[in-house]
């Protein structure tokens, strides 16, 4: 054999087995970071001020400014976020319903495509006993403030299997009342020197709780250094994040990376003050959603989404089929969007209701982009209904009651939309003194 053939036949063999090679490797999949900042409204983050890492973290990520949660209730919102179904499909439509284990979980899909799935969860709502571990092969419950977050998790990383893909999901809670604020409430109080205990003493148990949601006794001034507290603990949020993705390193740059909110928060809206699990106003359910995906032109959208999209888009990355349409696709171009022809907003669900729940008397809410209808049971049986234009009332402080839903073109979808939801009594677990004692603390009442 003669050099020049010899070495046509050696390049070939190679040549072969690389490409032998190359179908028998899969290329690895992407780390996925999922942090779910406890009650963060959707209008304080994107402000130097008060967000600085995260302002400039989504400069390089796809920020939808229109996101809403499926409920002002944690585990009610993220039962629907793992499940991708709605908190009528599932039945946890109460704060002590477990998300039930025959439900598949992301989680549970992300372990089935081969990841190793941690959690650290800064919220005692969402605890194993009620389901929301499934899925995890590790979960770590911590108490609320981010650096305790921040600890578990250094203790929980280093004996990741590195040999797996990641699929972290982090919740923290500095958001939620009390409001971790002690940090930066010298900066944002209005009045620094003077004491702000109002919070503290409702949280130690010296107040009731409904004195807080519904008649803090706060003057005009009060309110306002109440919610510059509020504000102080989206700074401290801020800071854990950006704590967060440092300890994270490279992992955290390679990742494709998802903040989001459970729910917003009330701060005095609708004579609600402090609180977001009773009542399904927008401030509640309006949620900051960004993500950064390596390689990902960043974008600013302003077409209506929710958790279910995001679930979609979850699942996407495992490359399974998404049954309804994920984040990346929704576009001013989707068929949903052009029936309803607004510009700058538009429903996507196949379903075009976002249902949504609330806690006081059972609060639901149907709304499309344009109306959204409020149901309310009444004691006498007869159900309060409340209706809004959200084009020209954005804020629902219009009420065009039974009037309203009768002169609209959807009345009929909205109607059948609301007995839908309807007709499933969910499951509830008992919970002790100690469980009641905590959830008081942190600002829910009745339970
Ligand atoms: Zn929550």
């Amino acid at each position: 054999m003669n050099t020049h053939l010899r070495r046509i036949l050696i390049g070939t063999a190679i040549t072969l087995t690389l490409l032998w090679l190359g179908g028998c490797t899969r290329e690895r999949q992407p780390d996925v970071i999922l942090i779910v900042a406890d009650t963060l409204r959707h209008d304080h983050v994107g402000d130097p001020q008060v967000t600085p890492f995260l302002e400039t973290w989504s400069r390089d990520a796809i920020v939808y400014r229109q996101c809403r949660s499926f409920s002002s209730n944690t585990n009610i919102a993220m039962a629907a976020l793992w499940t991708g179904k709605l908190p009528s499909q599932t039945g946890v439509l109460t704060q002590v319903t477990p998300l039930p284990q025959k439900e598949t979980t992301l989680a549970e899909s992300y372990r089935g495509a081969g990841y190793e799935t941690l959690a650290v969860v800064a919220n005692p709502v969402l605890s194993a006993r009620k389901g929301f571990a499934q899925g995890f092969d590790h979960y770590r419950a911590t108490g609320l403030g981010g650096d305790e977050v921040l600890a578990s998790l250094r203790s929980l990383l280093p004996q990741r299997d590195r040999t797996k893909p990641l699929f972290l999901y982090v919740h923290l809670m500095d958001t939620h009342f009390p409001y971790n604020s002690a940090d930066y409430a010298q900066h944002f109080d209005p009045q620094p020197s003077q004491p702000f205990t109002y919070f503290d003493e409702v949280h130690r148990g010296e107040r009731p709780i409904e004195e807080l949601l519904f008649a803090p006794r706060l003057d005009e001034a009060g309110l306002a250094r109440g919610r510059a507290h509020y504000k102080a603990s989206v700074r401290k949020l801020d800071e854990v994040v950006a704590t967060l993705a440092a300890d994270l390193g490279e992992t955290w740059r390679n990742a494709h990376v998802v903040f989001t909110a459970d729910h917003g928060e009330s701060l005095g809206e609708h004579g609600y003050h402090f609180g977001h699990s009773l009542l399904t106003y927008d401030v509640s359910l309006h949620v900051p959603l960004m993500i950064k995906v390596p390689g990902r032109q960043p974008a600013t959208v302003d077409w209506l989404v929710n958790h279910h999209h995001l679930h979609a888009e979850l699942q996407q990355i495992l490359g399974g089929p998404a049954d309804r349409t994920p984040l990346s696709l929704v576009t001013a171009h989707h068929p949903l969007h052009r029936a309803w022809g607004h510009p700058n907003l538009g429903q996507f669900n196949v379903n075009p209701f976002q249902p949504t729940v609330g806690m006081k008397s059972a609060w639901r809410s149907f709304a499309t982009h344009r109306e959204k209808l409020i149901v309310v049971p009444q004691p006498g049986g007869i159900p309060r209904v409340s209706f809004f234009d959200l084009i020209t009332d954005p804020t629902e402080f219009r009420d065009l009651g039974q009037d309203g839903l009768a002169a609209s073109k959807d009345r009929h979808l909205f109607l059948g939309a609301g007995e839908n939801a309807e007709g499933k009594t969910p499951e509830v677990i008992a919970i002790d003194e100690a469980e009641r004692e905590i959830l008081r603390s942190l600002g829910y009442m009745g339970q």
